[in-house]
């Protein structure tokens, strides 16, 4: 059984950025910018807006966070957009998730130039998705397909089942792996006997939010898990996944730890994804 380990993957693929961008202000005259606003003081939000910055100092990337009040209204959100979408001095920008009840992540979302749009949550991204025309992938997906390479797990043929359907972790990465040639199976609040469903599965992804709901039970043997959730345990209060990692782990074949799998490479993903926003601009 192996671990995979998202940290060390992620570091590598931000070393791979870095070398990259290190050449662009002889070949550009400047490096991309990466332009990240928070709206409240949403503790996990802060921590996440951290280390982003703190990948994009890794990968000489421009960071600028803005820190916005919890009672910002939505129409001066959406303007600051606007004038970021306007700078020529700015490849991507990201808004923070969760934002305020008073303020529409739908309209947050549609406001952002799809051509900066580096979380890929743009309709017209996710379009670029479905129908398989040039998009910006959403971060999280693209991740949970570079552990799968990075381990040797070549989707092709096997069967693949996704626990979740949300627009930004479950339904893309069902697409990402029915595009690698999985055959997949999604699953949700609904399914009717999820572990009969989950014991057939060759890839497991879990995008439930639910700490610790996939026990031994529910895994094949040889199964390659990748477990996406960020839960609190309610007994410890540590951070845990949606996977019962110490009963699961070793039926498997692989599996990603939380923390240490998913969420490094959700990062690293987004450092591509600012270059990508750079080249696609100066090369346009
Ligand atoms: P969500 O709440 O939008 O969606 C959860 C999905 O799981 C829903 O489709 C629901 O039908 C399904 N579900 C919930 N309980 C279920 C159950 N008991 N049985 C079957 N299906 C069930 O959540 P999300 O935004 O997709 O996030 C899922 C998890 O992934 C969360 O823990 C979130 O924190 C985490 N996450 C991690 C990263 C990362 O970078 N590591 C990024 C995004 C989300």
């Amino acid at each position: 059984m192996t671990i995979i380990d998202g940290k060390q993957i992620s570091a590598s693929l931000k070393e791979e950025v870095a070398a990259q961008v290190a050449t662009f202000p002889e070949k550009y005259g400047r490096v991309p910018h990466l332009t990240v606003i928070r709206v409240g003081e949403d503790p996990a939000s802060v921590v996440y807006v951290r280390n982003k910055a703190k990948a994009c100092e890794a990968c000489g990337i421009r960071n600028t966070t803005i820190v916005l009040d919890e009672s910002t209204p939505e129409e001066t959100l959406l303007e600051k957009i606007r004038t970021l979408n306007a700078d020529d001095g700015v490849d991507g920008i990201l808004v923070q998730l969760p934002l305020p009840a008073h303020i529409s992540e739908a309209k947050v979302i549609e406001t952002i130039a799809k051509e900066k749009d580096v979380d890929g949550f743009h309709p017209l991204n996710v379009a670029g998705l479905w129908q398989k025309t040039p998009h910006l992938a959403p971060c999280t997906p693209s991740g949970i397909m570079k552990l799968l390479a990075a381990a040797g797990v070549d989707p092709k043929g096997k069967r693949a089942v996704v626990i979740g359907r949300s627009n930004i972790v479950g339904l893309p990465v069902g697409k990402m792996l029915l595009d690698a040639n999985a055959t997949v199976t999604f699953c949700h609040t609904r399914t009717i006997n999820l572990a009969e469903v989950t014991r057939e599965a060759d890839i497991l992804v879990v995008a439930a939010g639910r700490a610790k709901m996939v026990g031994a039970d529910m895994v094949k043997d040889g199964a390659v898990v990748i477990d996406v959730g960020m839960d609190r345990d309610p007994q410890t209060g540590k951070l845990c996944g949606d996977v019962d990692f110490e009963a699961v782990a070793p039926k498997t074949s692989a599996i990603t730890p939380v923390p240490g799998g998913v969420g490094p490479l959700t990062i690293a993903c987004l450092m591509e994804n600012t270059v990508e926003c750079f080249l696609r601009r100066h090369n346009n």
